[in-house]
């Protein structure tokens, strides 16, 4: 059994990890509960958990697919995943929604979606939790990776819907990020416009049945975009296809893709670098939130706070001043210092 020893887990979290570790499905779902969970006790038991299983992770394909509600994600993966499945594979599906952390609605859906996966016990479908900011969701889909690998899944999926964004933490936390696309030519302006193809390893035009002619324009014309683009690693340059997930065409070539692109990353020595860039990436973002946190919270800058935003308000403190000063009240032997003189405005 893959755990680490030093983990600090209570007896029953331990023989929760083992189960996990030995891929049951209901073990998995409640570590993923106990991690999503706000309470501050299960959050230290989920990051004891995490230690403890962070041994037996890495190995699955981690693939982020993202795309506008309705161009057939779910479709796309529930097709996907039973061709894995057929190839005896265990496929895990995260769901990064943004909107229903907003709205308290779902784009994504429910737990409906991609039925025909969800009842296969090699697979293992998640959608996303139902609240928090998004920076607190997609930490949550970044912990929940790591428990689906060490229930031995060999691909994670974790689906998106585009808001900018949630694509990038997204591309942040997989080995290869997918774009679907409509083939229509508003799709293209859209995800162009807000850098989402710049994300983007493979991009695949689904729904390529209903209009097979706009689908080869809207792939030429994506493809002449790509050249004024920066590839996303210099050892791959990244493919259009098309798919229609519904007529489960186009699903296999996708595949050999997602494939040749592991190969390429592998042979250039990349995956282990992007995959290390990462885990700095998602350390400092930790950081960032934590020390945003402590600042928020921090009895001296919330006492000094109200004065020193009107004066950057009515122009008689800089906003660099003001910043400087508050960011003083954070170390210990703060002293507050004196209001640079008033001026002018800006
Ligand atoms: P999502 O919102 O991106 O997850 O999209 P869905 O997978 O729910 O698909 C939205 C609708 O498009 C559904 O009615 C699907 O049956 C349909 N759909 C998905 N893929 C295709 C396709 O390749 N061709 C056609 N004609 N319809 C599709």
């Amino acid at each position: 059994m893959l755990l680490a020893h030093d983990s600090g887990l209570s007896g029953d979290d331990r023989t929760l990890a083992e189960a996990v570790v030995a891929g049951q499905r209901r073990a998995l779902a409640k570590a993923i509960t106990l991690i999503e969970s706000t309470r501050a006790d299960h959050q230290v038991r989920a990051q004891a958990l995490l230690r403890a299983l962070l041994p037996s992770t890495g190995k699955a394909m981690r693939i982020g697919i993202s795309g506008v509600p309705g161009v057939g994600k779910s479709t796309f993966i529930e097709a996907l995943g039973l061709l894995l499945l057929e190839q005896g594979k265990r496929v895990a599906v995260l769901a990064v929604d943004p909107s229903s952390s907003r709205s308290g609605g779902s784009i994504l859906g429910d737990k409906t979606r991609m039925e025909r996966l969800a009842q296969n016990a090699a697979a293992f479908i998640r959608p996303s939790p139902a609240s928090g900011a998004l920076g607190g969701v997609t930490e949550k889909t970044r912990e929940a990776l790591l428990v689906c690998e060490a229930a031995g899944f060999d691909v994670v999926i974790v689906e998106t819907v585009g808001v900018g964004q949630s694509e990038t933490v997204v591309a942040g936390m997989t080995d290869v990020f997918v774009l679907l696309q409509l083939p229509n030519a508003g799709d293209d302006l859209q995800a162009i416009k807000k850098g989402i193809v710049e994300l983007a390893d493979i991009i695949v035009f689904n729904k390529s049945d209903i209009d097979p002619l706009a689908t080869e324009t809207a792939m030429a014309q994506m493809r002449a975009a790509l050249t004024m683009l920066r590839p996303t690693s210099a050892s791959w340059q990244p493919p259009v296809l098309k798919a229609s997930a519904t007529h489960n065409a186009g699903i296999a070539e996708f595949w050999q893709c997602i494939e040749a692109h592991r190969a390429a990353l592998e042979a250039a020595g990349e995956l282990a670098i992007k995959r290390q860039r990462q885990a700095l990436d998602w350390m400092w973002q930790m950081i960032d939130a934590g020390l945003r946190s402590r600042f928020r919270t921090h009895p001296t800058v919330r006492a000094a706070l109200p004065q020193l935003m009107a004066a950057v308000e009515g122009g008689t403190v800089t906003p660099a001043a003001a910043a400087l000063q508050l960011l003083g009240c954070l170390s210990d032997e703060y002293t507050p210092a004196p209001l640079p003189p008033p001026h002018g405005g800006f």
